[in-house]
């Protein structure tokens, strides 16, 4: 696939290899091997070369410091490449685990291939999102729409009744009831599914309605991506004609400023005209981090709407209805089991489902049963309780810095002690899913404390380059 995909004579692997060592001449050894090497070559359409980054950090990172570069070697070598894009590949292991292949990153096919899971199973809501034609929403700004995310496949449950009322609601509506709409929740909880279930159900009811439906993130890069080619005008034309715009997870819009000044002038001129917006994040607008006071307060506006963890019942119900979507019923122990044992999100919940299900494909439909269900999850729930705690973030960032645990709870202000106890602050708010309050009473601190810190980290990291190389090292070895 990638890998024999000749463009301008040569393949793109090849040329990838050749930016990489004129790179590696131009930065060094270290920062090559830190930066550039775990990246890998995606597909290439329309110009576009997709590269594949293992995660967001270190796809800013790299956007910030070496993406023109990296840019202006290949486009040298072959002028076909007009743009180069990153993309995050998350947690690659976990998706390999549970046979999720990426479109946008086929270099993963291979390693999953070589997993012993059946075929059929492959097909994960990302795979089937690119090969459906009609999830396409026509603009270059959205991505297409996953055909698995639609209202009928969402179960409803006391957690997400509201949130569901609320999307039925701008979904079936012809005059706008509020706007925005605005989703929240945990990671894992259904916001992209139901923002989907909206596009997919205005469509139906009217396709000649211009829907947009992107990430914040996205929405960044093509914005600063017009900034750069002088192009905002561009930009922005593309939101004129925006009936519905739906942009998720803003909380990754914190701290940059002229996007968020941009998406504050295209939301404002959006509502005056009555179009309606959709948006989703993890934390309610006046939570947000990073985002002026201004665009909260706009954000808010309109109906809020959370949603909750999952409870039980809800756990057991969406395994049922998602082993019946597959064609099996699932035993009571073993729908019992899943829902107790796992309870962080329902994203972990369908993957656990998933590994079983192809266990049981694998031996020629055997029988799903509780001891199979136990032993082809041991390794999964070993994982999960092996999950990253503040005492542990803190006794390894300490023994990096070569303080005491106690020095980094303790009031001194010292560089050499403040700035460790920020970098744990800051790996605490991305390793784990404590709130800044719980994060601050770890360290003897205030919330607000908490939040100067990973603000701080998060700047320094940008300029720092060996401070960015020690959390990068300290969130390897606390991930592993
Ligand atoms: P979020 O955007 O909040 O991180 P997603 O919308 O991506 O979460 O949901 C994660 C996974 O869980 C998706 O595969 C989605 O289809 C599934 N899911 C979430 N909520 C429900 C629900 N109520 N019923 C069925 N599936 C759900
Ligand atoms: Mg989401």
């Amino acid at each position: 696939m990638t890998e024999d995909l000749v463009v301008n004579g040569s393949s793109v692997s090849d040329q990838w290899g050749q930016v990489c060592e004129q790179l590696k001449g131009e930065i060094g050894e270290t920062a090559f091997e830190s930066w550039l090497k775990p990246l890998t070559v995606g597909t290439f359409s329309d110009g576009t070369m997709n590269i594949c980054v293992p995660t967001r950090f270190m796809r800013n990172w790299v956007i910030t410091n070496y993406s023109d570069r990296i840019h202006k070697i290949w486009e040298k070598k072959n002028p076909k490449i007009k743009n180069v894009n990153f993309i995050v590949q998350a947690g690659q292991d976990v998706m390999q685990a549970h046979g999720i292949y990426s479109p946008t990153c086929p270099s993963l096919i291979k390693k999953i291939a070589s997993s012993p899971m059946p075929q059929n199973i492959y097909q994960s809501g990302a795979v089937a999102a690119a090969n459906a034609n009609d999830g396409t929403l026509n603009d270059s700004l959205s991505v297409p729409l996953n055909p698995q995310y639609t209202f009928e496949n969402f179960v409803v449950g006391k957690t997400n009744e509201f949130a569901y009322a609320a999307a039925r609601k701008v979904a079936e509506s012809r005059s706008i009831s509020f706007n925005p709409l605005f989703l929240y929740s945990g990671v894992g909880l259904g916001k992209t599914h139901l923002m989907h279930a909206i596009a997919w159900h205005i469509k139906q009811q009217d396709p000649t309605r211009n829907i947009v439906y992107l990430s914040a993130e996205r929405f960044m890069c093509k914005f600063v991506r017009a900034l750069r080619y002088k192009d905002t005008a561009a930009f922005k034309e593309q939101f004129r004609s925006v009936d519905v715009l739906m942009v998720d997870d803003v909380q990754f819009m914190g701290g940059k400023d002229i996007t968020q000044e941009e998406f504050f002038y295209t939301f404002n001129s959006l509502i005056e005209e009555g179009r309606q917006i959709i948006i989703s994040a993890d934390k309610s607008p006046s939570d947000l981090e990073g985002i002026e006071a201004r665009l909260k307060s706009r954000l808010g506006c309109g109906l809020v709407a959370d949603i909750h963890p999952t409870d039980f019942d809800l756990r057991i119900g969406i395994l049922n209805s998602k082993a019946k979507q597959m064609g099996l019923e699932l035993p009571p122990k073993v729908a019992e089991f899943l829902a107790t044992k796992i309870t962080s999100n329902i994203r972990e919940l369908e993957g656990a489902l998933r590994r079983v299900i192809a266990h049981s494909q694998l031996l020629n439909n055997h029988e799903i049963t509780l001891d199979m269900t136990q032993d082809i999850l041991k390794d999964m729930l070993r994982s999960f309780d092996k999950r990253t705690t503040i005492d542990e973030i803190q006794k390894k960032v300490a023994e990096h810095f070569n303080i005491s645990v106690r020095e980094m709870q303790s009031s001194r202000r010292a560089r050499t002690v403040a700035r460790p106890r920020q970098i744990a602050m800051y790996l605490a708010k991305q390793l784990t899913s404590r709130s800044l309050p719980e994060i601050g009473r770890k360290f003897d601190r205030d919330h607000t404390t908490v939040m100067h810190a990973v603000r701080k980290v998060e700047e320094l990291i940008m300029e720092d380059v060996s401070l960015a190389e020690n959390v990068e090292t300290l969130r390897r070895a606390l991930e592993a």
